[in-house]
């Protein structure tokens, strides 16, 4: 499902090209917040990798039932609640704006923004052009009460996110639409392992809390599969530990990584 997952963002991320430089400064200027981050330093130099750890905090799986649609809502509801409190809290902290991702819950094919949205693409697309992040409970998803894939799923798809707010993706867009071949290819894996790096933080903040064992999350790293768009197998499962690990975004620069940990 991580897998299915990844490969469906790189297309949102192709596809919302154009549309990311209308909103790239939206929201850069506040009362108190310092100015959204551009050019390279919004990269290497982000105010996000200077914060400190995501701290433990509670986050509960409510129960799901099979086919019960609202079952699944009740949970994903937990989840972005436990997202939004978490990464406000890093946002106030780099002294950035933020705001969360607007959600929609869809059962079919739909029109994101960022393109067609096709049901056997993946679990959830986070799309820039509106801030909202797509969740598709599709037959499939909704016969999986138990799984934590769509858990990691939807934390990835917030790092993006978070790469929204804090002027990542904005600067990612300007340079990804100068490149082609073996560098594009490299950036968009940059992009995609921070986001890794992110949910692998995320995950462990709030493990102590889920009452899951670890061979739930071993079996999230054992899934990965890796392709040219989303980096390497070995690099995938590099990053989430290092998440996990690092338990925030200082340690998820990957524009500053070497080329052979995000090939
Ligand atoms: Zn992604």
């Amino acid at each position: 499902m991580i897998r299915i997952s990844l490969r469906a963002a790189a297309v949102m991320v192709a596809a919302v090209a154009g549309a990311l430089s209308l909103t790239g400064t939206a929201g850069a200027s506040g009362a108190s917040a310092r100015p959204m981050p551009t050019g390279a330093g919004a990269l290497t130099r982000n105010p996000l990798y200077a914060t400190g750890a995501f701290g433990s905090s509670e986050c509960t799986e409510p129960a799901r039932w099979a086919d019960d649609l609202d079952s699944y809502r009740a949970y994903l509801d937990d989840l972005l609640g436990c997202l939004d409190r978490t990464w406000r809290e890093r946002f106030r902290e780099a002294g950035l704006r933020f705001s969360p991702p607007k959600v929609r819950y869809i059962t079919k094919s739909v029109y994101t923004g960022c393109g067609q949205f096709v049901a056997s693409y993946a679990a959830a697309l986070y799309c820039p052009a509106n801030t909202t992040m797509w969740i598709m409970l599709s037959k499939e998803e909704l016969s999986d009460r138990m799984g934590f894939d769509l858990f990691t799923i939807v934390a990835h798809e917030y790092g993006h996110h978070a790469q929204d707010r804090a002027g990542i993706l904005a600067e990612f867009e300007r340079r990804f639409r100068t490149l082609s071949g073996k560098r594009a290819y490299d950036l968009n894996r940059r992009i995609e392992l921070q986001a890794d790096c992110f949910s692998g933080a995320f995950v462990r903040s709030v493990w102590n809390s889920l009452g899951r064992d670890r061979h739930d999350w071993d079996e999230q790293l054992e899934e990965v599969e890796g392709d040219m768009w989303h980096g390497k197998t070995r690099n995938i499962r590099y990053w989430l530990t290092r998440g996990w690990s690092g338990r925030g975004p200082k340690a998820c620069d990957t524009f500053s990584a070497p080329a052979s940990k995000v090939a």
